[in-house]
């Protein structure tokens, strides 16, 4: 069997791999990134590129090369069971850009800081050795092939294999949601992603996103759910049941589908838990990390792939690839984002209730200081900087 050495392995250049690979390789580790694609390609998402995405687009220098087909919107505006409209303006330059070509520049951000890169890759299982990964099995051109290596981050997505590898693949139907999008061309819009809670459709809400800067008032239209909550309907449904009772979604009925519905997983943060071992860490979808209440997973599979980089570039320098060097990652993700979880979580329960909706918007039209809040805690200030 053909052998390849390196001395660290991610498996995914989805935002997540490409982000962890281009912190490292740019310090001069010799990273090797792998996708089972042949790129550019698709990923199912509401393509919003949020304020920690941002943060890392600049870190990476690929702002430049995203403003040119990112779509400037102006933040969130949520609309509530009874109808009120409540804007989020936008504490900075935040994109919508189709995921084909968001995911395409920041690989190439990744080979650009010195990573290397291989296509139509597949993973199929993990070398361990001594109680410690030591790489990956794939098959490639045909060839079975041994990707050797000291550390492999596995940012292999929502359904990953170096997660059910390492026995770490969570499923549990409170924390994982499904979702389910499209796109329209010529629908009118304000500017901003649109989240409907929709009282036809609740528990689930639908968005409407702008998308690129291509023209012809494309959006990216979807709906999403948590597993535990179906409600009688299929999610395709339930779109047509808010284009044809909700305000908001009469203007699709003039619009055009241009694309076939497609789903997706999304395992949400709250069953992050063990998401390292000697050898190995797990990264944003591979890890769980998307946030419960928005539904959005590539700031966060950024922001863990720096911290997966750093905790990688430590363990190098000492030579120790130990269950607790890895444990470092488990340290910088919970120091950052648990307080977090739980703000988002408290409000993701609220939001399954149309009177705990209609109250909450309610309240952040009225009350100044609640708003300030709601501002905060969805646009991540904090961590945005
Ligand atoms: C319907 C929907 C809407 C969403 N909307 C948003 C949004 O608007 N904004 C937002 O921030 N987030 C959104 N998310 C979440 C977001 O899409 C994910 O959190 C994000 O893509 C995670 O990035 P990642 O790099 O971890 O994984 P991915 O982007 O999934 O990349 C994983 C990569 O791994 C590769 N791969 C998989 N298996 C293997 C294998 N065995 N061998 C080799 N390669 C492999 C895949 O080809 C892929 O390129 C949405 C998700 C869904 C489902």
């Amino acid at each position: 069997m053909k052998t390849i050495e390196r001395e660290v392995i991610v498996v995914g250049s989805g935002p997540g791999g490409s982000a962890c690979a281009s912190y490292m390789a740019r310090e001069g580790v010799d990273v090797l990134l792998l996708d089972k694609e042949r790129w550019p390609r698709d990923k199912v998402c509401g393509d919003s590129q949020a304020e920690v995405t941002m943060k890392h687009v600049r870190e990476l220098g690929a702002f430049e090369e995203l403003s040119v087909v990112g779509y400037p919107n102006k933040g969130f505006l949520l609309t509530s069971p009874d109808y009120q409209k409540a804007y989020l303006p936008a504490p900075g330059v935040r994109f919508s850009t189709p995921r084909r070509l968001f995911d395409n520049i920041m690989k190439n951000t990744a080979i650009r800081h010195g990573a290397e890169f291989m296509e139509e890759c597949w993973v199929s299982d993990v070398i361990m050795e001594d109680g410690q990964v030591r790489g990956v099995k794939a098959k490639y051109e045909g060839e079975y092939v041994e990707f050797r290596s000291k550390i492999v981050i596995g940012a292999d997505g929502a359904h990953s294999r170096v997660a059910r590898a390492l026995g770490m693949f969570p499923d549990n139907p409170p924390d994982t949601g499904a979702g389910l999008r499209c796109f329209y061309e010529n629908c009118e819009h304000e500017g901003y992603i649109e989240i409907h809670f929709d009282k036809d459709v609740l528990p689930g809400y639908i968005w409407i996103f702008p998308s690129g800067s291509a023209g012809n008032n494309v959006v990216n239209v979807g709906i999403g759910f948590g597993m535990d909550i179906y409600n009688g309907r299929t999610l395709q449904e339930s779109v047509e049941v808010f284009i044809q009772n909700s305000p908001f979604g009469e203007r699709l009925k003039k619009a055009k589908q241009i694309s076939p519905w497609k789903g997706w997983r999304l395992p949400t943060a709250p069953q992050a838990f063990d998401n390292f071992a000697a050898g190995a860490m797990l990264i944003g979808d591979a890890g769980s990390f998307i946030l419960p209440l928005t539904g959005e997973g590539v700031g966060p599979a950024m922001e863990t792939g720096k911290m997966a980089a750093d905790t990688a570039m430590e363990a190098l320098k000492k030579g120790d690839f130990s269950l607790k060097t890895m444990s470092k990652f488990g340290e910088r993700w919970h120091n950052t984002y648990d307080e977090k979880y739980k703000s988002m979580l408290a409000m993701n329960d609220a939001f399954r209730k149309p009177e705990a909706i209609n109250d909450t918007v309610n309240m952040y039209l009225t009350n100044e200081e609640f708003k300030a809040e709601v501002l905060k805690l969805m646009y991540f200030a904090d961590s945005a900087q």
